[in-house]
C-alpha cells in the first residue's frame, strides 16, 4: 500500500491550491457544490482528495434516466488507516446502493483529450500512483446525494 506521506501531501496540496481550485475549463474544473467540501477534507493532513464528480454535473440521457453518479477518490496516510476502516464500515451500512472501492494503484491517468488543464492529473502520469479509495453513489435522489457529500465531508475532514 502506498500511503500519503508528508511530501506527497505537500505535492498534492500545491496542485490543489494552484491548479485545481482555479481551473475554469468546463470538463476539468471542480463540479458545482463540491469546492468547500474538498477544501474541508484537504485541511485534514491525513487525507487528500484526488478526483471527484457531482451527480448533477452530467445531463446526458443515461444519467437522467438511471441516476447521476457522484464519487470521491481520496488517498490517506498510514496513520489514518484505522479511521478509514471505520468510515468505510459506516458508509456501507448507510449507503446500501452506494459503491466502495479500494485500488492499489489507480491507473486512469488521462493525458489526452482536446482541452488539457494545468492540473497535475493531466500532466503527471504518476499522479494516481498512490493507494486510493473511491466512494460512489448513483442516484438522482437529491436528498441522498446531499447526505452522501455531508457524510464524506463530516468524516474525512477529521
Ligand atoms: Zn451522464
Amino acid at each position: 500500500m502506498k500511503y500519503l506521506t508528508r511530501e506527497l501531501k505537500e505535492y498534492y496540496m500545491q496542485d490543489f491550491n494552484k491548479n485545481v481550485l482555479t481551473c475554469n475549463i468546463d470538463y476539468w474544473r471542480i463540479d458545482n457544490g463540491l469546492k468547500d467540501i474538498l477544501i474541508n477534507i484537504n485541511n485534514n493532513p491525513d487525507v487528500q482528495t484526488l478526483y471527484s464528480k457531482n451527480y448533477d454535473s452530467c445531463k446526458c440521457e443515461s444519467c437522467r434516466r438511471n441516476g447521476g453518479e457522484s464519487y470521491l477518490i481520496v488517498s490517506i496516510s498510514r496513520k489514518y488507516e484505522e479511521k478509514m476502516c471505520k468510515i468505510v464500515k459506516q458508509f456501507k451500512k448507510l449507503f446500501k446502493n452506494g459503491g466502495f472501492m479500494f485500488e492499489e494503484y489507480c491507473d486512469f491517468f488521462n493525458g489526452g483529450g482536446s482541452k488539457i488543464s494545468n492540473m497535475e492529473c493531466n500532466k503527471n502520469p504518476q499522479y494516481f500512483n498512490i493507494s486510493s479509495f473511491k466512494f460512489q453513489l448513483v442516484t438522482n435522489d437529491e436528498k441522498r446525494q446531499r447526505f452522501f457529500w455531508q457524510f464524506l465531508n463530516n468524516n474525512l475532514s477529521k
